[in-house]
């Protein structure tokens, strides 16, 4: 359906307004570059060695932090894959149903077939009624994008974009390198804004800049900082902000540390098992984005524990007791899920043609 007129225009001017704040940073960002490229070292630096020391860790910190800015903001949030969706007969029978019991039923049964741990907080299946679709877990409907957001961490208005599971490894090295850029620039900046007071400096503009560049780096320093010791731990206990704020809810309540597999489960999860890749901004992270590996086996009765489940034992998790479900999607891309590969090797091919008719151990565990 095309949108009216009116309803068009009023987009387009939000559209505007929302890159108002990323504009507002790239200004300063290309300010804080001609102050301290130009202003900073060339003008005011004599000592040739310093200058070239300077420049170049300055902009080996400026590309790690611009590059990974531009992927944070760039990167598309991925939506919920097509086996979410309801089918058009079951948006029929959803809508011929009254609200409440009958409308649940319709949603279990879709639900039984799909990798599906959390509950809303009365113990439902979490529906989208925008969407219309069976949300994975971890997966949240966004207002301002309109969309369900995998693993949706928050709406950021400083990239103009959902942060969540496609992105959530390039905004944390955006916090990192936007930190270090801006304690870079403190720490070297600091003796000329100190010979700034003590009339120190040649009466020019340059001045200016250097004072201006010091207290914009200290003061993005602190709130920076503060960020990102929060995203720190929020990585460590494998939490979005969103699971921050209200725990996720399983079967048999809610459970803050219901996805925290360990710290290195957690951290590798987000950047990945290929350290090579941890520094820089490209995707690494594991795991398909729609269903996650649980700590609740033990917990929660559609979790599968009896031996006719179990992935047999050679095929646990990598130095821990934690079995991943065997509910399996689609073969994911996660190395991680390759140390549990009841996930990926027998949610392979063969898998993915049962899928969407049934699934025996899905059906079994569904019984509970
Ligand atoms: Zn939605
Ligand atoms: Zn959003």
């Amino acid at each position: 359906m095309a949108p009216s007129g009116s309803r068009s225009i009023k987009r387009s001017c939000q559209t505007v307004l929302y890159w108002i704040p990323v504009i507002f940073i790239t200004l300063i960002v290309a300010w804080s570059y001609y102050a301290y490229v130009v202003q900073l070292c060339i003008e005011s630096i004599d000592n040739i060695g310093q200058k070239i020391v300077y420049l170049l860790a300055y902009h080996v910190v400026f590309i790690l932090f611009t590059w990974a800015y531009w992927q944070t903001i760039f990167t598309k949030p991925m939506n919920p894959l097509k086996e979410f969706h309801l089918s058009y007969s079951d948006k029929e029978l959803l809508e011929r149903e009254d609200r409440g019991e009958s409308q649940q039923e319709i949603l279990r049964r879709i639900a039984k077939d799909l990798p599906i741990y959390t509950r809303t907080m009365s113990g439902a299946i979490r529906f989208c009624d925008r969407c219309q679709l069976v949300k994975p877990d971890r997966c949240h409907h966004c207002s301002v994008c309109d969309k369900c957001i995998l693993k949706m961490d928050h709406h950021c208005p400083w990239v103009n974009n959902c942060v969540g599971f496609s992105n959530y490894k390039f905004f944390m090295l955006f916090l990192a390198y936007s930190l270090l850029y801006c304690i870079f620039i403190t720490a070297t900046d600091l003796q000329y804004f100190i010979k700034f007071w003590t009339n120190g400096l040649p009466d020019t503009q340059a001045k200016f800049h250097i004072m201006f560049l010091f207290f914009a780096a200290s003061m993005f320093s602190v709130s920076l900082a503060s960020l990102f010791v929060y995203h720190c731990w929020l990585v460590c206990k494998n939490r979005s902000t969103l699971e921050a704020v209200r725990a996720p809810a399983f079967r048999h309540g809610a459970d803050k540390n219901g996805f925290s597999l360990g710290l290195s489960k957690n951290f590798r999860q987000v950047f990945g098992d290929e350290m090579r890749y941890w520094p820089f901004p490209v995707y690494s992270s594991l795991g398909d984005g729609c269903s996650f590996p649980t700590c609740l086996v033990n917990q929660d009765p559609e979790q599968p524990t009896s031996p006719g489940h179990n992935p047999p034992p050679n095929k646990t998790v990598v130095g821990e007791s934690h079995q991943f479900p065997a509910k399996p999607l689609r073969e994911s891309q996660s190395r991680l899920l390759n140390s549990a590969p009841s996930w990926t090797e027998n949610g392979g091919a063969e898998d993915k043609e049962r899928r969407g008719t049934s699934n025996p151990a899905m059906a079994i565990e569904n019984e509970t």
